[in-house]
């Protein structure tokens, strides 16, 4: 089969398209065949081993993808073959033909989902539901800041928070990002690159500030939050690329709480919540992944490359 490997970490030009052996469901397993792979910000730190993060090498990149499965293992009960799923992480990589999975990371796709939204899920709508609901403890009735809301983890936030009875502010950095914003549920939309934009938003909540901020860009944002949260407010810090000074009397004023997360913290018990509600989501129409680029899958290194670019507007996928 064709896939994506890695030999040298480095810049997108080290993912390269290769032929490798077609792996084969052991017991417990199932064998997805790919029909769209989501490209997620995470692939492009452990491409450069960011951190030392990055895998053995070499490997085959990618944690999200939608399929059909092709054939599945000795004990495994939850699907069978022919079935449309979605992938949440795999045992072979997800930038490939076909990708080896425990039974555990293949859920439903329902026939109203297309694969590339189904390759859209997992990361980025796993880590929404997780820091809106299990981290920042949103509820219906409160206001939530997505501060970054026309990427993946954006639009997924912005979805299930609406979904859930918040009212919800998004940011974007371009038109088409706030268009998309606004149409994908939120009730007000602001411009994080304009100046004044959360005087905007403090007026948008009568003062009050934001019960819940949902972070993509910490090292830019963080200081920013601490000014336009709500008593007892909650600020999830989803994406960070850098450091940042803050002023930590803004957080006693407001008694605000500063909560890290990182999705593979999630436990099993929570990650079994988190796709029950995505399944039952993606089935009653109020989740909608929103495709921004599907790609070859031979042309991972621009999908790379397009992902770390500013100017978002939902997922980019690639097609084996
Ligand atoms: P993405 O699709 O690349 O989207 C990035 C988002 O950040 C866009 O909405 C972009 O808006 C926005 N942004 C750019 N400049 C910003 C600013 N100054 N203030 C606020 N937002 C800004 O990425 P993603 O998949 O949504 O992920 C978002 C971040 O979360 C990434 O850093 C990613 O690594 C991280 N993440 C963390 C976890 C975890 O477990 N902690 C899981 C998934 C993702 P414009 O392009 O419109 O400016």
């Amino acid at each position: 089969m064709k896939a994506i490997r890695v030999s040298e970490y480095g810049g997108p030009a080290v993912l390269r398209l290769e032929e490798v052996p077609a792996p084969q469901p052991g017991p417990g397993q199932v064998l997805v065949r790919n029909h769209a792979v989501g490209v997620n910000p995470v692939d492009t730190y452990l491409r450069s081993n960011t951190d030392n993060r990055g895998p053995k090498l070499p490997y085959t990149p990618g944690s999200d993808s939608a399929g059909v499965v092709e054939a599945v293992g000795t004990g495994v009960t939850a699907v069978k073959a022919g079935e449309r799923v979605y992938v949440g992480g795999t045992l072979s990589g997800a930038y490939a033909e076909l990708a080896l999975c425990d039974q555990g990371q293949v859920h439903p796709l329902p026939a109203n989902v297309s694969f590339a939204q189904g390759a859209a899920l997992n990361v980025p709508y796993a880590t929404a539901y997780h820091a809106l609901f299990n981290r920042g403890h949103g509820q219906a009735g409160e206001t939530v800041l997505v501060h970054g809301a026309s990427g993946g983890v954006g639009i997924g936030a912005v979805q299930l928070a609406r979904a859930r009875g918040l009212t919800v502010i998004g940011t974007a950095g371009t038109e088409r990002g706030r268009r998309l914003v606004l149409a994908e549920g939120a009730h007000h939309v602001l411009d994080h690159g304009a100046p004044g934009y959360l005087d905007e938003l403090m007026k948008l909540t009568g003062g009050q500030g934001v019960d819940v901020a949902l972070e993509m860009l910490a090292n830019v944002n963080l200081q920013k939050d601490l000014g336009i949260v709500a008593m007892r407010g909650r600020i999830v810090v989803i994406g960070n690329r850098g450091m940042v000074e803050i002023n930590a009397r803004l957080a006693m004023n407001r008694d605000a709480t500063i909560l890290g997360m990182a999705l593979y913290h999630a436990t099993p018990a929570q990650l079994a919540g988190i796709h029950a509600a995505l399944v039952e989501g993606l089935r009653n129409g109020t989740l909608r992944p929103v495709i921004g680029q599907e790609l070859p899958l031979g042309q991972a290194p621009r999908a790379h490359e397009a992902v770390m670019a500013p100017g978002h507007h939902g997922k980019i996928v690639l097609v084996p």
